[in-house]
């Protein structure tokens, strides 16, 4: 049976960055097991077509909504939920090296000092802003050049789209006109603020953890990589986690740990392995006829989510990408442009223009949050995929930051091929309730000042018409989707029910850690790659950290 010193489950931003840092000593084995393909051709390349990958079927797929079903993707369909009995909503994770950073929007957003801080004050030392801010620099390497907030040379490329379109800045300049300061770089402080989108894309091209951590160190000899491989559960021996049941294509096999397990499968998928192998809520366990190893009821449940209610506009004119993504002519344009210059809409992530800011006076910190996107697509609210809108068009993607409603996710059958039951429990909170329509009538002021309301014809989601709290709450609802920003289902905690401690530690497990979203306990404020990125950077010190204090015991 093949044996490594450490055995990372997964290799998605979290698990790049892990396997880059413990394969540094050329003295230590790692095997990276990843259920996905490597990340390779155009979809992979072009930052707007990332989407494109999501529901490309396997060769002899076993259908859609199969755990096997895509070929670069995971994809669940929620239970239905809210007032509304939205029944349409689908949750997408990457499965591909680089994980969900292969597909994902590219947005780049570390979130405030104060997120990083509450981590401390819960008790998890080490978590600081003081403790992370340093690995956000190593890695960076940012367009404007180092600061005391920014890196530069770093693995990392982080940049602004080029040529951006006018409408653009005349989203920031009414934004700022409303008392938001309009910034070069939202990253460089924590206040009310609006700025152009910075993206995880280098010279037009997209930048995954796998571009950025994984790919300049697979030459390693002591790095082994085992692609289109599904980890299926924890193998334990007296109480100490000793490697992991993997399948590649029909074949099951173990796969050894001499030092550590480390779980890097997302917020989703690490709970699920957990609970596959006995670790979880009784109840979720004997419901699925998994045998409990360790009871913790925690395993899947506190999940935190970004819930993004859509805000979209129709313009009077033809700014923004609508008509060069729609027409044929359009598009030939387009992708020439991209050709010739890396630039253009092809070119460019999720969203163009971020703001950030209080929904009420007196708050202490930012609260909300939009992503502004210069284009629309016809409603969607039906399920259908919408279709580029045939005249301008803007979308706001608008979160709460810090959102207090708590959703689950549980493993239905003991088959790891079974589908995963996700409750989102949206907007279930008063706080997120009030907040939510905050961001909305936000997003509304913005749009009526000078120069953007010029260029506006109509609100065309919600609608002017939807005006109480509960009636934009219930109408974002059925209109809006997920952020794919899922945390805590596993979360880091100085007390017995949180799941890892504060070295990532699995209490009750020896030699088992996690490394993922599924760790934080809180939301961070803003959009999480990058966030994860770091906090990968800060449990690979601790790792090697137990491997130096070993060593020395040892000498
Ligand atoms: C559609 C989408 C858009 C997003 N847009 C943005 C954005 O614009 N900006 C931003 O900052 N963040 C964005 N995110 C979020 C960001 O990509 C994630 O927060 C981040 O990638 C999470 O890192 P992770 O390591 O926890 O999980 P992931 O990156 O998802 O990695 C998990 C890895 O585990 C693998 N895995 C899962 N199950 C198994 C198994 N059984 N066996 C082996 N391997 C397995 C997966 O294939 C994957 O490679 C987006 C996410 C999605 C899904």
């Amino acid at each position: 049976m093949a044996a490594f010193d450490y055995v990372i489950l997964g290799a998605g931003a979290a698990g790049c960055v892990l396997a880059n840092r413990l394969s540094e000593d050329p003295r230590t084995e790692v095997l990276l097991v990843e259920a996905g393909p490597p990340a390779r051709g155009p979809y992979f390349t072009i930052p707007m077509m990332g989407a494109g990958l999501f529901e490309q079927l396997t060769p002899n797929s076993p259908g859609p909504l199969t755990y096997e079903g895509y070929k670069y993707s995971f994809i669940y369909q929620l239970e239905p939920y809210g007032a509304a009995d939205k029944l349409n909503e689908r949750w997408v994770r990457g499965k591909a090296v680089g994980g969900s950073t292969a597909l994902n929007g590219l947005v780049y957003n570390r979130g405030n000092r104060e997120d990083y801080d509450e981590l401390e004050r819960l008790g998890n030392h080490g978590w600081g802003w003081d403790n992370i801010l340093p690995i956000f620099k190593a890695f960076e390497d940012n367009q404007f050049g180092p600061s005391p907030t920014r890196g530069a040379g770093g693995p990392l490329h982080i940049t602004q789209p080029r040529f951006p379109d006018a409408l653009s800045q005349y989203i920031i300049d009414a934004a700022a006109s409303t008392g938001l300061r309009s910034v070069e770089d939202y990253n460089e402080s924590d206040d009310e603020r609006v700025g152009p989108a910075m993206a995880m894309i280098h010279r037009g091209l997209r930048v995954s953890a796998a571009k950025a951590f994984l790919d300049p160190v697979l030459k390693r000899p002591n790095l082994h990589l085992a692609t289109e491989t599904y980890a299926q559960r924890l193998i334990f021996e007296n109480g100490r986690a000793v490697g992991a049941e993997i399948r590649t294509g029909g074949n099951t096999s173990e796969v050894r740990a001499r030092r550590e397990v480390i779980v890097a499968m997302g917020a989703l998928h690490s709970p699920k392995i957990l609970q596959l192998s006995g670790i979880g809520p009784r109840d979720v366990l004997e419901k699925a006829g998994v045998p409990v190893y360790l009871e913790r009821e925690n395993v899947g449940r506190r999940m935190l989510e970004h819930f993004c209610a859509l805000v979209t506009y129709r313009l009077k004119n033809d700014l923004g990408y609508n008509k060069q993504l729609r027409t044929t002519p359009g598009k030939i344009l387009t992708a020439l442009k991209f050709a010739a210059t890396r630039g253009g809409p092809l070119a460019t992530p999720t969203g163009d223009v971020m703001a950030v800011f209080k929904t009420r006076p007196g708050l202490d910190r930012v609260d909300g949050q939009f992503l502004a996107r210069l284009m629309s697509v016809t409603d969607v609210s039906g399920g259908e995929r919408g279709q580029i809108d045939s005249h301008g068009g803007v979308s706001c993607a608008a979160e709460i930051l810090r959102p207090t409603s708590e959703g689950s996710v549980r493993i239905t059958s003991a088959d790891p091929g079974a589908p995963l039951s996700i409750d989102p429990n949206y907007l279930a909170t008063d706080y997120d309730r009030k907040t939510m329509a905050g961001v909305v009538r936000k997003i509304r002021e913005i749009f009526e000042r000078s120069p953007l309301a010029e260029h506006v014809d109509q609100e065309t989601a919600p609608g002017r018409s939807v005006q109480s709290d509960d009636e934009i709450v219930d109408n974002t609802i059925k209109t809006g989707a997920t952020g794919s920003h899922a945390v805590a289902t596993c979360a880091m905690g100085a007390g017995d029910e949180d799941i890892v401690d504060d070295q990532l530690r699995v209490r009750g497990i020896e030699a088992l850690r996690i490394v993922d979203c599924s760790i934080m306990p809180t939301m961070i404020s803003g959009n999480l790659t990058g966030p994860m990125l770091a906090m990968a950077g800060r449990a690979a010190d601790l790792i090697l950290d137990t491997r130096a204090a070993e060593r020395a015991r040892r000498a």
